[in-house]
């Protein structure tokens, strides 16, 4: 029990690098003890290994039993001695988010709202789709991109999730698709927060969906999309982060998108799409570009032209996201025929492009739309009596 005690003890953790792998644990009790849902299997065996002496293997046990079984109590787990999970007890604790509010859309879409152990509220989104369900999960509280047609940019940024935080919400949502007999089979990082601004969190959280003792959710299932971090995007080519990387372009000229994105000032379109380019190079994966259709600002068919340009030789393909109605925010929705016929444009021009139709819209649970109540009573106006939630990329 001494020995347990020693890993937790806060120096001993800072000495030892730990302290790396331990970030904010959402739990507020046993705050002495390692968020589980925070580690890597590579880095519970390195804590396995220099605080017990023991082997790898027994860290893909315990992943096994918690990511595979569903088990978070160490003394359930049968085929760890005794004194072990006793000991395990004292050293990590599964801190699950409380789902504060579930709602359920006509079409099937269910949003959830967790809340951390600090009281922030983040919101993940059980996506409906014909032939499969998509978990969309947030990586931040609020976000600080200032997207200017996103509902999330109006909380600002409060502070990026840890990987235990986000991997709690696909382990609450995990546990409450039971009720409903489903599952999710991909898992897109579109939620509230610039996924590649939280770098650090993001990385380490791809890391554990995809071990393969352990959720083994395959990269080809994760995307992660961004609003354009050029250094970021660079970095997760040349780290090989397993996953898919989706951009959020949603302008051909650099003077609409620094108007709709104020983070295209920093970053503008030409070395955007430079990094995009050798993003593709480097990780040999082809990149998806979003683009959310502003009628009368980004849909003209001169957009349409130049957006044929900019894709031209990039291993991509383009998905078209008519705008999400959101009061208050200024832009409109395009007309179905219009989308369509921008998108047979692409396809006739040889481009891979679909288009993404909203879903959960009637509990504000559509792209562009999530930010949480809390949020959203202080910073909109009485006039929104309508559903929202989310994200838009
Ligand atoms: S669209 Fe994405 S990056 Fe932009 S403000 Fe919204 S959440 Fe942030």
């Amino acid at each position: 029990m001494a020995r347990a005690l020693k890993i937790l003890d806060s120096a001993d953790v800072s000495n030892t690098g730990l302290l790396a792998l331990a970030p904010v644990a959402i739990s507020t009790t046993a705050a002495r003890k390692l968020n589980f849902f925070n580690l890597s299997r590579t880095a519970l065996g390195e804590i396995l290994s220099k605080e017990f002496g023991l082997p790898a293997f027994r860290s893909t046990q315990i992943f096994q039993w918690v990511y595979r079984k569903g088990i978070t109590d160490f003394a359930l787990m049968s085929d760890l001695g005794a004194e072990l999970r006793e000991k395990l007890a004292l050293c990590f604790e599964f801190p699950k988010a409380e789902i504060a509010t579930r709602q359920i859309s006509s079409d099937g879409t269910r949003k959830y709202v967790f809340k951390l152990s600090d009281g922030k509220l983040v919101e993940a989104v059980m996506i409906k789709q014909p032939t499969r369900m998509t978990l969309c999960v947030s990586s931040q509280v609020g976000c600080g991109m200032g997207c200017k047609f996103c509902r999330t940019a109006t909380m600002g940024f409060v502070r990026h999730l840890s990987a235990g935080e986000i991997m709690a919400q696909v382990v609450g949502v995990i546990d409450d698709a039971k009720e409903f007999g489903d599952s999710f089979s991909n898992i897109v990082f579109m939620g509230m927060g610039e996924p590649l601004h939280n770098y650090k969190g993001v990385l380490e959280t791809l890391h554990i969906l995809t071990d393969h003792h352990g959720l083994a959710i395959s990269q080809r299932k994760i995307t992660v999309s961004t609003s354009g971090l050029v250094p970021a995007i660079r970095d997760f080519g040349t780290h090989k982060a397993p996953a898919n990387l989706a951009i959020s372009l949603n302008a051909t000229t650099d003077e609409i998108r620094s108007r709709i994105m104020p983070l295209n000032d920093r970053f503008p379109l030409a070395e955007l799409m430079a990094a995009a380019k050798d993003y593709t190079t480097v990780s040999g994966k082809e990149v998806t570009l979003e683009y959310v259709m502003l009628s009368g600002l980004n849909d003209s068919a001169a957009d349409l032209s130049r957006l044929v340009k900019l894709v031209n030789g990039l291993p991509s393909k383009v998905n078209l996201i008519p705008y999400n109605d959101n009061a208050g925010l200024g832009f409109q929705t395009p007309a179905k025929a219009w989308v369509m016929e921008w998108r047979n444009k692409l396809v006739s021009k040889g481009i891979n492009a679909t288009v993404r139709w909203s879903k959960g819209q009637d509990i504000n649970a559509a792209c562009g739309q999530l930010v949480t109540e809390s949020a959203r009573q202080k910073k909109t106006v009485s006039a929104e009596r309508r559903p929202s939630a989310g994200v838009v990329r």
